[in-house]
């Protein structure tokens, strides 16, 4: 399954949520990237500037590491995917991965946020190294880069649209009853 919003949408909070339910990893590739930089690894290295500034790491890096999250196994019971895929690019890539492992996508969830509340989430929740700047441009990508995958996943048939404009809980309870 792959979880799909803006920054600030609640992506994050939802996928632990739904995994937990479901009993299966929930794979954010933000937070694996975040953990490579706190390690100082080479992957950390690579990525840490692009991070910074709110622009996307490169799709063949990406590629990398989904590949090798999505072949261990912990992974063969299902998963969510939380911030992958975020370009068109990286929509084909995962089918091929998908296409390699044998399995197929069953649910793309949309989660649905205006934009105000975004601006507004995102203020609250500022890191450590967040400017408005980098928030800005982060929905900026968003909205060039990801926002069409909507439209993607909905001719593809997959797409579940959720209105994240609401509690936690209700929204939980929204994208479980999303894919019953
Ligand atoms: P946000 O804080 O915008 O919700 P994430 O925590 O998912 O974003 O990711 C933080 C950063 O990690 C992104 O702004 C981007 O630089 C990088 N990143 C995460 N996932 C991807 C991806 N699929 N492709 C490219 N870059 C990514």
């Amino acid at each position: 399954m792959v979880l799909l919003g803006p920054p600030g949408s609640g992506k994050g909070t939802q996928a632990e949520r739904l995994a937990a339910k479901l009993s299966v990893p929930a794979i954010s590739t933000g937070e694996m990237l975040r953990a490579a930089v706190a390690q100082g690894s080479a992957l950390g290295a690579r990525v840490e500037g692009v991070m910074a500034s709110g622009q996307l790491v490169s799709d063949e890096l990406m590629a990398e590491v989904v590949q090798d999250r999505l072949a261990k196994d912990d992974c063969k019971g299902g998963f969510l995917l939380d911030g992958y895929p975020r370009t068109a690019a990286q929509t084909q890539t995962l089918d091929d991965i998908l296409d390699d492992l044998g399995e197929r996508l069953d649910h793309v969830i949309y989660l649905s946020v205006p934009e105000e509340e975004l601006v507004r989430r995102a203020l609250l929740r500022q890191r450590d190294d967040d400017t408005e700047e980098v928030i800005q441009e982060r929905l900026r990508v968003y909205r060039n880069e990801t926002e069409p995958l909507v439209a993607h996943y909905e001719q593809a048939g997959l797409l579940r649209r959720v209105d994240g404009d609401r509690s936690m809980d209700e929204v939980t309870a929204a994208m479980l009853e999303a894919i019953r």
